[in-house]
């Protein structure tokens, strides 16, 4: 897929937790070659490594809250002011309220950029509780597995991509990923209508393969070029 877009690429993905964010930003960063910046990974990094910041977060995400506005924006602007995301990023799990989108906004807008797209991934409620009940990720470079819709190919405990340990994340038990969903409707699915105004929206429909998805969110990028 061409990378030569004159502008850089900021893509934000948007959906309810386990409509395929991550599965499908990862795709994407693939065959953009530019890097996915996800906030819930960049906690679980820290958390993995004891950090300050890792341990406050983990307050929040134990319960299925969002961590605290500021810390969060903190965070992922220092991301995002790393020489790799020169050429844009694909943000999955971030924004999540307004006011973090209104700070990405206003970190973009000083370097006269902008957010170029949001694509929302629309899966329905129960296809989500059934995809965080059964979704495993690696250990040791995140990739995202699922029980019956997208098992390893090889022994079922492993990743396929670096043979590491596939886990159960803490936050996919049954009420606190029902605590997530009340947090999402609430808090972020507001950002539905803030991109749609910014005229950057891009609904998907998310109850398909994941190469189909895949196949209509590049048709959408390349429209960009
Ligand atoms: P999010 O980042 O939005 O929370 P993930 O990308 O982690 O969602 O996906 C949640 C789970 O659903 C994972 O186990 C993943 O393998 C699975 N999954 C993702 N996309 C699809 C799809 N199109 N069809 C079926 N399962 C999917
Ligand atoms: P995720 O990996 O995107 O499902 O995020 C896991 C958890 O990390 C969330 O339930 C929140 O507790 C926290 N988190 C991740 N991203 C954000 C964000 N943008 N704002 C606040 N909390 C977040």
């Amino acid at each position: 897929m061409t990378t030569s877009f004159k502008e850089p690429l900021f893509i934000v993905m948007m959906g309810a937790p386990g409509a395929g964010k991550g599965t499908q930003a990862r795709l994407l960063c693939e065959a953009l070659g530019i890097p996915q910046v996800s906030s819930g990974d960049i906690f679980r990094e820290n958390l993995k490594n004891q950090t300050p910041l890792g341990l406050l977060a983990r307050q929040y995400m134990d319960k299925g809250a969002l961590v605290p506005d500021d810390v969060t924006i903190n965070m992922v602007m220092d991301r995002l002011a790393q020489p790799d995301c020169a050429a844009g990023a694909v943000l999955d799990g971030f924004p999540r309220t307004l006011a973090q989108a209104a700070a990405l906004d206003a970190a973009l807008r000083e370097r006269d950029l902008r957010v170029r797209l949001a694509p929302v991934l629309e899966v329905s409620d129960e296809a989500v509780i059934n995809r965080l009940a059964g979704r495993r990720v690696c250990r040791n470079c995140q990739a995202m597995y699922h029980l019956e819709f997208n098992p390893p190919a090889g022994d079922p405990t492993r990743c396929d991509k670096c043979g590491g340990e596939l886990y159960r994340r803490a936050d996919d038990d049954p009420e606190t990923v029902r605590n997530r969903l009340f947090v999402y409707y609430k808090q972020t699915a507001p950002l539905v209508g803030y991109y749609f105004a910014h005229g950057v929206l891009k609904p998907v429909d998310g109850d398909r393969p994941i190469e189909v998805v895949q196949a209509d969110l590049r048709a959408a990028v390349a429209a960009l070029a």
